[in-house]
């Protein structure tokens, strides 16, 4: 059933990641949730104002969204966390999967997406496809997150090839972080591509112009608050995501977050 949250005090796990959770940028030294800002910071404030608790952000330590590994059977990231009861809830651009939904819970989504491509304008690669019928351009995707797991259990023959691919590269493709990602594009010249999920990949070319989505989403799915298994808090999370939803606010955060703040509507 669902518990009474008020006074509360719940740990929240999240990773920094633009514009999801930021440091904020401060001249004098900032403290506790204060010294972050972002789309999953707001977020988890307007449901703790209609849930009546209070909340301690905390960056998840070893900086993982949460993998499986499938020979200790342990889970690292902010699953991990949830799993150790270190935290209540994870909040951030923490994906739902069959994977993690065997481990922990997950609420109502609150945001959908797709895996997709970032690489430079003006190019003749359009799609995945053009990419994986070459070898001169690498490409790459986040360590240990879902994006990678999707390569590497695809059925699609494309995709498998680009695994391998993937895989096999030296030095390797794989990043640390979605920013460390943008950056080897970036810098790139035209030698690297990032697989990275549409919204990310929105955010980005909003602010770095010589930067752009190539083809469409190569999958569907979504961003959800994953909670420690049967979590009490579970039932009344869903409803305000609902709430806020149908009230609009998600999408106005959204706007917020993407078009309006730190240099957003440059591109255009
Ligand atoms: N949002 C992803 C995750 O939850 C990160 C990624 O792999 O692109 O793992």
């Amino acid at each position: 059933g669902s518990a009474n949250l008020k006074n509360k005090t719940l740990v929240v796990t999240t990773i920094l990641s633009n514009p999801y959770c930021m440091r904020k940028e401060s001249a004098i030294p900032l403290s506790g949730n204060d010294q972050f800002e972002g789309y999953a910071v707001d977020l988890i404030h307007e449901i703790s104002k209609s849930l009546g608790f209070n909340y301690k952000i905390q960056l998840v330590p070893d900086g993982s969204y949460g993998s499986l590994n499938k020979l200790t059977g342990e889970w690292n990231g902010m699953i991990r966390e949830l799993l150790e009861q270190r935290a209540d809830l994870a909040i951030a651009d923490l994906t739902i999967t069959f994977e993690r939904e065997q481990a922990v819970d997950f609420t109502t989504p609150f945001m959908n997406l797709g895996v997709s491509i970032l690489y430079r304008k003006g190019t003749p690669i359009e799609s995945a496809e053009d990419l994986a019928k070459q070898t001169r351009i690498k490409y790459g995707a986040l360590k240990g997150g879902s994006t990678a797991a999707f390569f590497r259990d695809s059925k699609i023959s494309t995709y498998q090839r680009m695994w391998s691919f993937m895989e096999s590269a030296r030095p390797s493709v794989f990043t640390a972080s979605n920013g460390e990602g943008v950056e080897r594009v970036a810098k790139g010249k035209g030698s690297y591509a990032f697989l990275m999920e549409s919204t990310s990949i929105e955010y980005v070319t909003e602010r770095n112009c010589e930067l752009t989505q190539v083809g469409g989403m190569l999958d569907t799915k979504s961003y959800g608050i994953a909670t420690p298994p049967n979590s009490p808090y579970r039932t009344a999370i869903n409803s305000v995501i609902l709430k806020l939803q149908e009230e609009g606010k998600l999408h106005i955060l959204k706007t917020k977050w993407w078009k309006e703040k730190r240099g957003g509507g440059k591109c255009r």
